[in-house]
């Protein structure tokens, strides 16, 4: 079992985040905030697949503006992005937005932190402190990118915090697997404000993802975050689904049943592969529907010698032979069924 790091309670909207409350899955919409139209389509798209908290970005006022329009319409909390003009913030706030993201790094006069500060009070709006390693000015001379953006991060939350300020989200983010890690375990150790992970500018395809994985997973086993946002250069419903996946291999939420299926070998002879897959998106199907068979775990072996032993842990499973299969429970074979019947008795049998 993963020992979460029980951080500050922080509310936006209509949920929490910190303490011992489920790591939030954020997504961000790529569409105009302006084109408010497109933006709540989309929005509602990231929710269907999973996404709890929208960001959007606001870079002018007609944005500002268009975040009462998008919270009217949708169900989950609204974050306004806000990079710079502090004004913005200040309108973001006045439309209703449920908690404001900024860069100190460049929003840079204090002046403007504490005018943000004085609205974020008195409208009861929580405020994520984002640093990325791009907005770091003393990073180029340390060389050491962790803990430049973390002591970077430290002075602003100070800074807040002598603002009478602790309404706060932290996230210090950077293109790079390790430093990321890094930075946001020397951020973790000093202050009790819920983190916000994600590993930035990734890429493309399953090398961003597996950034993502790496960066974003290997502090949640130690336990460290409460909110996640995957950033690929994809669609957000498809950063959404990967976030959901992260969340699920570190093993700190669960959302579908687990499908443990080996890699096939010598020994296996069907299509494993194709078994496999139907397998599982016949049980993503049916888990939608059934939020109860998420706690499954439903085994597909390539050979009965070691499949069953393989995939002990498993509530059910299945281990291939030529044309027949075994099906065990818990490791022990209950009956011998058809290769082509794999589908149909796993699901029969979880019902
Ligand atoms: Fe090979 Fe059997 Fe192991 Fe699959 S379960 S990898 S077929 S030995």
């Amino acid at each position: 079992m993963i020992k979460r790091k029980k951080t500050k309670v922080v509310k936006i909207g209509d949920i929490k985040i910190g303490g011992k409350n489920p790591v939030v899955i954020q997504g961000m919409a790529k569409v105009l905030t302006e084109d408010y139209l497109s933006c709540i389509h989309q929005i509602k798209k990231m929710r269907e697949a999973g996404c709890e908290a929208a960001r959007v970005a606001v870079k002018n006022m007609e944005a500002a503006a268009a975040i009462k329009k998008i919270k009217s319409k949708i169900k989950i909390p609204l974050i306004a992005d806000i990079h710079f003009d502090y004004r913005l913030a200040l309108a973001a706030m006045d439309n209703g937005a449920d908690k404001i993201r900024i860069n100190p790094g460049n929003t840079t006069k204090k002046e403007a932190l504490r005018e943000i500060i004085r609205a974020a009070k008195a409208n009861k709006v929580p405020l994520r402190l984002g640093f990325n390693s791009g907005s770091v000015p003393e990073l180029h001379k340390s060389g050491d990118v962790a803990q430049s953006i973390y002591k970077y991060a430290l002075r602003y939350v100070r800074l807040f915090e002598k603002c009478g300020f602790y309404d706060i989200v932290l996230s210090l983010k950077t293109s790079d697997v390790l430093s990321t890690v890094k930075a946001n375990e020397l951020i973790s150790r000093e202050v009790n404000y819920p983190l916000h992970l994600g590993v930035t500018a990734t890429g493309c395809s399953e090398s961003a993802v597996i950034k993502s994985a790496i960066g974003i997973g290997a502090l949640l086993i130690k336990g460290i975050g409460d909110t996640i946002r995957v950033s690929l250069s994809a669609s957000p419903v498809d950063e959404i689904k990967t976030a959901k996946r992260i969340l699920q291999a570190a093993g700190v939420r669960r959302f579908l049943p687990e499908v443990i299926s080996c890699p096939t070998c010598g020994r296996c002879q069907v299509n494993l592969i194709k078994i496999a897959g139907e397998v599982s998106d016949a049980l993503e199907k049916r888990a939608l529907k059934d939020i109860r068979l998420k706690k499954l775990t439903i085994a597909v072996m390539g050979c009965e010698v070691n499949g069953p032993g393989e995939a002990r842990s498993a509530d059910i499973g299945v281990a291939c032979g030529k044309k027949f299969a075994v099906l065990f429970k818990k490791g022990k074979i209950v009956k011998r069924i058809k290769i082509s019947e794999i589908k149909r008795e796993l699901l029969r049998e979880i019902k």
